[in-house]
This record gives structure tokens, sequence and C-alpha cells, in this order.
């Protein structure tokens, strides 16, 4: 059983999602199937949640309406990507209701639910309660005007809503209110110990990046999770007292792999409920803690189900070196692409793939998408390929020559060995989700072949015929040779690149049935004297003019950022230009300004943009966490003198309280500069 993340239906996929998780997914199900192994692959649309409410709201259409567009735009990408999905499901169909549903009410009523009432943040003019992410206002580290209740994406600092200055709803502009509200929490922290032994323990073997993130979870240590929320869009809470609640969409969107395995088969139950069955989440970093802590924990409190035997989560891909930002359309659309490029899903799959983001965030760069395509596909594949095809139509009358045992040589022998092993190498990477590995083995192998030709060389062999007839069995052998080779490149190149596969095996006119990972690494593959067609090209040269168009219209597609996103450097500067209101001296005199002294300063783990700092304020020391590290080293600003604003309530950030905000100014560059005093002072000197 093999699922990929269902995407979510409020936007268009692009290449990160394909290289995150839907590419290598696929890799794996195709060859799993030409492994002849009993697999499904399912995937589908996820279609609840609160961003899904709103983008109607913005957009004055129905939630539905939102799901059905971007639902049917999400599913076209991945058949026009060859994603082989078994089935494309979407989580507002009536199955996956009655599933999550009944999933949610077995928890109920075996008593594992917690109930609470607790305050929420409520939305008097749009009537909702607000998620921590639809509330915005000044982040308290940094001022940027624009953060999120549980994020500024400017400096970086974890927020929570009360830490906001002046916070207001981002769908009405209403300052937000607290409201009672009851909901169904699910005890994680019940689970830990066996979470701990299940994946700390029993799971060693999975990647790094993904046992490194269920590790940290779990040290932290996990708290409750309300598993409901107050909304009218989603899978009714199934409870009689549980008007306008759902279900949490992240409690529901998983066990939509199990409602889409219900609908594509009677018999859904071998693969979710036997033990027989390897669960395999494809993902991107984003979802591990949900794939790996929370909805293993749900699986296990049902206890019908299996549990994943693996999560090879990819971490990022960046596009042209920056972050992927779908509100600025910092992206490269899979729709687009195939618009701009057309038939050539399997180069951009080649790509997504050789450079995936298996290890650590990637980046992809329309230059690199000429170099690979250009220096390895038609260079090296398809080069091989076509003079293989060319010089057997030449030399051998279209016609598979015979294997002359009586003349092999030592670089035969070499090169039919290359191709036994480079199976077993394949395999096993595939096996173990490298694909990046797997993919540049086989690319290697036809490296081999030219290479193997280039030193065999038949078009100079031919010439000599005349006076050596006997050459021709130096001819016959390294084109009988070079052909089983372009066979077993067609096999496992398959499960990466099936457009190409698919030509290649009209080229040699075979059956898919030769496509069989069991033929693999074989030297029987195409019968002496059988007839082949004429080649045609696999992969075309891409032009340089083609790649400036793509970068440029990714430049130019680029939108101002809305207002949640923090504004660009040029942007900010006209907005602080601007005064701001007028305020009375008492305001003014709740201000407690201190000169400090740095006295120690270091980085605080996992937050590129936070610096911990010790601050001597004469009377006493403090930490303080500030949002400069990508302005200032540690070492270079111990000594310095700064302004602190002395009174500001504590608050803990990256788990460090934080006693105290530095002033600093901003240039016109967006460079943050330390507000001091002209001259060294006592520490502890009032700023008034
Ligand atoms: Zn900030």
């Amino acid at each position: 059983m093999v699922t990929a993340a269902l995407p979510y239906a409020n936007g268009p996929v692009h290449i990160g999602h394909l290289a995150g998780c839907y590419i290598p997914a696929d890799i794996y199900v195709r060859y799993q199937r030409a492994q002849k192994r009993d697999i499904k692959f399912i995937g589908g649309s996820d279609e609840h949640g609160v961003p899904i409410t709103i983008r109607a709201m913005k957009e004055g259409i129905t939630p539905q309406q939102v799901v059905d567009k971007y639902h049917a735009i999400i599913k076209e990408s991945f058949e026009q990507m060859n994603i082989s999905f078994d089935i494309y499901s979407r989580t507002s169909n009536p199955v996956h209701h009655e599933t999550a549903s009944a999933f949610f009410k077995k928890l109920y009523d075996d008593g594992l639910f917690e109930e609470k009432e607790t305050e929420q943040y409520y939305d008097e003019k749009a009537k909702t309660f607000l998620a921590d992410r639809y509330i915005v206002g000044t982040c308290p580290v940094c001022g940027n005007p624009n953060a999120y209740g549980d994020q500024c994406e400017n400096c970086g600092s974890s927020l929570s809503p009360e830490q906001l200055i002046n916070p207001r709803s981002a769908l009405s502009d209403a300052t937000p209110v607290k409201r009672k509200t009851k909901h169904w929490y699910f005890p994680l922290k019940d689970y830990e110990l066996w979470l701990k032994e299940w994946v700390l323990e029993g799971h060693k073997e999975w990647k790094n990046n993904v046992y490194g993130q269920c590790k940290s979870w779990l040290d932290t240590g996990l708290q409750s999770r309300a598993m409901t929320r107050d909304s009218n869009w989603g899978i009714k809470v199934p409870l009689p007292d549980a008007e306008g609640k759902v279900l949490y969409v992240w409690f529901d969107a998983p066990i939509g792999y199990i409602s889409a395995t219900k609908e594509l088969t009677d018999q859904w139950a071998d693969y979710w409920c036997k033990d027989d069955t390897k669960l395999v989440h494809f993902i991107g970093k984003d979802n591990i803690v949900f794939h790996c802590i929370i909805f293993p924990a749900m699986l296990k409190a049902h206890g019908n189900y299996v549990l994943p035997d693996n999560v090879p989560a990819n971490e990022f891909l960046n596009i042209e070196g920056e972050k992927v930002s779908t509100s600025r359309n910092w992206a490269v659309w899979v729709h687009d692409y195939i618009k701009d490029f057309p038939g050539m899903q399997d180069v951009l799959r080649y790509v997504l793939c050789a450079n995936a983001p298996e290890t650590k965030d990637n980046d992809f760069t329309w230059k690199d998408f000429q170099d690979r395509n250009n220096s390895e596909l038609v260079s090296i594949f398809g080069n091989f390929v076509n003079r293989v095809f060319v010089l057997m139509h030449k030399l051998c009358n279209g016609k598979v020559p015979p294997l002359h045992q009586d003349a092999l040589d030592e670089k035969d022998a070499i090169i039919m060995r290359e191709i036994e092993n480079a199976k077993t190498k394949v395999e096993s990477l595939l096996e173990q989700y490298k694909f990046r590995e797997a993919l540049f083995e086989i690319i290697d192998l036809s490296r081999k072949g030219n290479k193997y030709m280039q030193e065999k060389e038949p078009w100079i062999v031919a010439k000599s015929l005349e006076a050596n007839p006997a050459a021709q069995k130096s001819i016959d052998n390294t084109l009988h040779i070079c052909l089983q080779l372009t066979a077993n490149l067609a096999i496992l190149i398959n499960p990466f690149l099936p457009d190409t596969a698919k030509k290649m095996s009209h080229m040699m006119k075979v059956v898919d049935k030769m496509l069989d990972w069991e033929n693999a690494g074989k030297l029987t593959l195409l019968k002496t004297g059988y007839s082949l067609r004429e080649p045609q090209l696999l992969f075309r040269k891409i032009e340089d003019a083609e790649i400036t168009a793509q970068v440029e219209k990714l430049k130019a597609g680029l939108v101002k950022p809305a207002t949640q996103e923090p504004a660009k450097a040029d942007e900010k500067t006209k907005e602080q230009a601007e005064p701001k209101p007028a305020i009375q001296y008492d305001d003014f005199a709740k201000l407690d300004l201190k000169v400090g002294t740095i006295i120690a300063a270091g980085k605080v783990e996992k937050a590129d943009k936070l610096l911990k700092l010790q601050v001597d304020m004469g009377f006493e020391k403090r930490t303080i966490v500030s949002g400069i590290a990508q302005h200032f080293k540690p070492e270079d600003i111990v000594g310095r003198q700064v302004v602190v604003v002395a009174n500001l309530a504590p608050r803990k950030m990256r788990g460090i309280e934080s006693n105290g905000m530095i002033l600093m100014a901003e240039d016109n560059n967006g460079k943050l500069h330390f507000v001091s005093p002209d001259n060294k002072i006592n520490p502890g000197a009032g700023v008034s």
C-alpha cells in the first residue's frame, strides 16, 4: 500500500510538490509493479480545513466551488505527468465522510478522547472562530506589522496570538475576542512511550531527516491535540452535542488513504488490515509529524489497521535559490510546464529526480534543467540509443545480429558484466528509496555503453571488411551487445521515464511484458535476426532562449506580497516613512528604555534568524532573544552597547525566555543597525 500526500485543494500543484513526493512515489510504484508485486497507489485531494473556507470567502464563492475547481486542476496535472495512481480520490466523497466519522466514533466509544472547554479567538464580524494563522498583528520581536498568530515570517520567531501587538482578524480586520468552545482532544501523551519504542527503536532505518524530526518531537514531549474544530466546512463531528463542529483536517485527511482504497476495491481490507501489508507513505517534510507520530498513534488507538513501514519524506525544493511561495507566485506550475514543454514530461521527471531534495533542501534552476537535459539525457542516454539503432541499420541490415561466442573479447565481457550488475545495484537502491542514486546508475550504464561503442568503433572495423571478412563477427558482437544493453536500459528507466521506455519498446518492436523487472540483467532480450524499427530521437536539445524565457516568466509572474506576508525592503521603507498617529507623553513614558552592554551572544538552535544575548543592564544581567542573526555574527557584537526596552513582558521563543527587546534601526536595504549611545557609558543608564 503506497500513499502520496493528499494535496490541498486550494491551489494548483507546482514542481516542488512533484519533487517532494509524487515523483518518488510514482517511481517506487512503477518499479514494484514491474516486480509484479501486489501494490495499490493511492492519492486524492484534501478538501477540508480553514484555508479553503477563507479562500471561498475572499473569492465570493462556496467552499465546494473552490475544491471542485482545484481538484480538477490537480488531477489533470498528475495525469499529465504520468503519476500512475490506482485511484485519485477526494475527501469530500461520501465514502470518506463515512469512514472518517466511523473512525472518530470508534475512538470516542472507546473513551479515548478528552473533552475540554477552552477559550478561543473569535471574529465577531465574520462570525467564526479563528485559527492562529488567521490572526495577524505586529511582531513583538522585529516589528513586522504582518506577523501571523503562530509565527513571524520576517524574523522566524514562533509566536502565539497573545504576543501580537494590535492583533486583528485576517478575514475582517475585526479585533479578535475570546469565546468558550468545547473540543475533543486526542491524548498523544498516552502514546509517547509506545511511539518512542516503535519509531526510535523500531525504525532506525528511516531516513535521517525523518528519524531526526521524530526524535526531536518525541524528546520535546507530546501534548494532547484537539481533533475537532469550529467550522461548517468539513466532516461533521458524529456526536449529538456537536453542532457547528467538524473533524480537524489532519484527523480526517490521512484516513482519506483508507477511504480511497475502499472506493477502489472491495478487497480494501487486504491492504489495510493484514499483517503482511507493507504500508509506505510518501510525503514532504512538512507532513512528517502527522504521518510518523499523530496518524500512527490514531491507527494504534483504533487497533484494526497496520502501521506504516516507512515514511520516506523529502525536504523542500527551492526555485532559483529562493523558497517557493505560492502567494508570491514564486513557483513553477505543472500546468504551465506542460504547456511550454509539450511531450517533455520525462525531462521534468528526470530533472526532479536527479535533483531531488532527498536528504536536504535542494535548488531547481532552469539552467540546471537545461544542462541535465542537454548533457545527460541528450548527449549520454539518448545519444547511445540513437547510435546503436543507426549503426544497426547501417551495418547489420536493421536486424539484431548474432552473438559469436568464439569472437568475444575482454571489452565485451566487461560490458556484459556491467549490464548484469546494473540490475542488482538499481534494485537495491530503489528498495532503499535512494531514487537519485538509482537514476545515476542507469545513466552511468548508458555512459559505459557509449564508451564501449567508442572503443570498439564498429564503423571503422566495417571499412576493413573487404580485406578481412572475419571482422564482421566483431561488428555483430558489438551491436548485439549494445542492443541488449538498450533493452536493459528500457527496463531500468521505465519506472523513472515511462514515456521514454515506451518509445524504446516501440523502436525495438517488443511488447510491454519485456519491461518486466525479471528481464533486467538478461543478455537475451532481443532475438537474433529480429528486425527493428528506425530510430526516433528520445530527447531534444533545449536552447538558451527557452531557458531565458522561463527565467523571465518566473520573475515577471512574481506578485507583490499579500498583506500577510512581510513587505520587501523598498516597500517597507515607504511604509515606515509614514509617521504614526500622535501619542501623548504619558504613552511614551510607559516605556522603560535603558542602555545595556552585550556580554555574550550565541546562535539559537533551529532558528536561523535568532540570537540569544546576555545583556548587562547594570542592576542585573538578562537573557534577550533578538531576530538579528542574519545581520550580525555573535562574536562581532560582544561588548556593544544597545538600547533595551527593559519593561517589555517576558516571552518564550524557541523555549528560551526573552526579557526585553533591543532597539534596531533598519536602513533602505533592509539592513539592521544598533541604536546606541555615541560614547561608552554605564550599563543601566536610562534613555528618555
Ligand atoms: Zn518578527
